[in-house]
């Protein structure tokens, strides 16, 4: 039998789970597979990348995934990897909202952008006594109907207020999606709200009975809402990488360019190589180059599923320079705050065994005006300037005694209004040309196990239509 020759462009966490599918598709069916998976990296894992530096278990990318979504956990159990997962501190519950040089705790119940309990808006400095009026109508404000895609923020003003908006949505937001709410789908990236909308007719409603229903449930929940590994997230990356014959790997091999006639043709490192299906695993900004020469339409397409650059700034600090408690996971800070930094994680205390005895482990995130400041005046004057807004935060006494910074270049993609019909457009038009499959963080979601889910999806579709194929051949 005549092996399917199968190319992903990109080993981060998309193209190694659709990899990793393909190879455990290929043992179950029986069917021989040819597979090659190039990267322009030196490394595999793209933004999963962890690091052990003066004794700190540092992140540069994500620390996390969601449990809700199951693809993560799936995988990670079919990897033999379940002893590894790790568990927020169950002793810390609480994150801060910052405000003026303060840290206030996100209202009891407040979940992405609508509060569960009204006791603790009404009670909380964060929100004005207009602001906290005006959220207590939402059960009154009246449903829209329009299917048309709005964004986040036109909805969080429209039912619950501006002061809701800019004080707690618009900060905890941006911590998941490095985008401003005016320009991010309701639709694509916050489906459960709209749901919640129309089907209860206002958000506190739906998020009572939510509360009400997982209280019921959570008792003795085996995972919490955010689950690591015990070594970090790259992990997950070195782990499928053990799964994936070494023959199949070629690492610090940019392509340049790929071409279809009967087959694909992949080039890099100036040399092509062959293959009957071809799998983009990337951000879509990387897919424009690769695309566009082969029609024009690729860039109209792709360019519309932007992604801003993005740092994060790990600072080890020894525990009796931190005046603050941290009482908590970390915080983030509203755009009106004006700051570069964008939410701080205090990994040691939302992970245990981050950092030696004694010491704490910070994770400052920082957004585009931060890389731009980065490329302009150089990596000291960021750092330097992210410890002169953390001291009066913090309450800091003392330098940090390691730091690393990681800088990402459009890593991670954000859904404009009316994503959705662009993304089902994008995928109609890669089914259009024979052998192309789309994965990566552009089209269903960016969290890692949006990525897996769609890797394998990708992976499952090469086999059913190559199955189908080679029936009618
Ligand atoms: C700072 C940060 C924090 C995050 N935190 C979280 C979190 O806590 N939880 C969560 O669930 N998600 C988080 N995310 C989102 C999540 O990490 C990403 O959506 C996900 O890792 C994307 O994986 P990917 O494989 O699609 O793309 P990538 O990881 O970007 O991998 C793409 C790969 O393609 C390679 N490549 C690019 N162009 C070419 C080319 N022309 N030829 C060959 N190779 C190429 C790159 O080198 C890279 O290795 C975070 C993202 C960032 C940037």
């Amino acid at each position: 039998m005549t092996p399917l020759r199968v190319t992903i462009i990109g080993a981060g966490i998309s193209g190694l789970s659709c990899a990793h599918r393909l190879l455990e598709l290929s043992q179950e069916k029986q069917a021989p597979l040819e597979l090659t998976i190039l990267d322009a990296s030196p490394k595999v894992g793209g933004n999963l990348s962890t690091l052990e530096q003066d004794g700190f278990l540092m992140e540069e990318g994500p620390d996390c995934f969601i449990t809700e979504k199951p693809a993560a956990l799936n995988l990670i159990k079919r990897l033999d990897m379940e002893w590894q997962l790790m568990r927020t501190n169950h002793e810390l519950k609480q994150s801060f909202i910052l405000k003026g040089n303060n840290l206030y705790p996100i209202p009891e119940g407040f979940y992405l952008m609508a509060p569960s309990k009204l006791g603790p808006l009404m009670t909380t400095p964060l929100l004005s006594v207009w602001g906290k009026l005006r959220a207590a109508l939402e059960p009154w404000v009246p449903i829209r109907r329009d299917p048309q895609d709005e964004s986040v923020g036109a909805f969080v003003r429209r039912r619950l207020g501006k002061n809701v908006l800019e004080a707690l949505a618009q900060p905890l937001l941006g911590g998941v999606y490095n985008a401003d709410p005016d320009d991010l789908s309701l639709n694509a990236a916050m489906p459960r709200f709209k749901e919640m909308e129309l089907k209860y007719g206002s958000l506190i409603k739906a998020m009572v009975a939510r509360r009400l229903n997982s209280q019921a449930q959570v008792s003795g929940a085996r995972y919490s809402l955010f689950m690591t590994l015990q070594k970090g997230m790259q992990s997950l990356t070195d782990a499928l990488l053990y799964k994936i014959p070494v023959r199949s790997l070629q690492l610090e091999s940019p392509v340049s360019s790929i071409r279809f006639e009967k087959e694909w043709t992949i080039r890099s490192n100036g040399r092509d190589q062959q293959a009957d299906a071809l799998v983009l695993a990337l951000q879509p900004a990387k897919m424009i180059p690769l695309l566009s020469p082969l029609d024009k339409e690729w860039e109209k397409l792709l360019s519309g599923i932007p992604a801003h650059d993005s740092a994060t700034l790990n600072l080890g600090f020894r525990r009796e320079d931190i005046g603050h408690p941290l009482d908590g996971f970390g915080f983030v800070v509203p755009a009106r705050e004006k700051k570069l930094v964008l939410g701080c994680t205090f990994s040691s205390q939302k992970f245990l065994g981050r950092a030696p005895l004694g010491m704490v482990l910070m994770r400052a995130f920082l957004g585009a005006d931060s890389v731009r400041k980065i490329k302009e005046e150089g990596e000291q004057a960021v750092i330097d300037e992210v410890l002169a807004e953390l001291q009066p935060i913090l309450k800091l006494k003392g330098e940090p005694v390691t730091r690393h910074l990681a800088v990402y270049h459009q890593a991670m993609s954000y859904f404009r209004p009316g994503h959705l019909s662009q993304a089902s457009r994008l995928e109609q038009k890669a089914s259009e040309q024979k052998g192309l499959y789309l994965a990566g963080n552009g089209l269903k979601g960016v969290g890692i196990p949006d990525c897996i889910a769609v890797g394998e999806a990708v992976a499952e579709k090469i086999f059913r239509d190559f199955k189908a194929e080679s029936a009618n051949v």
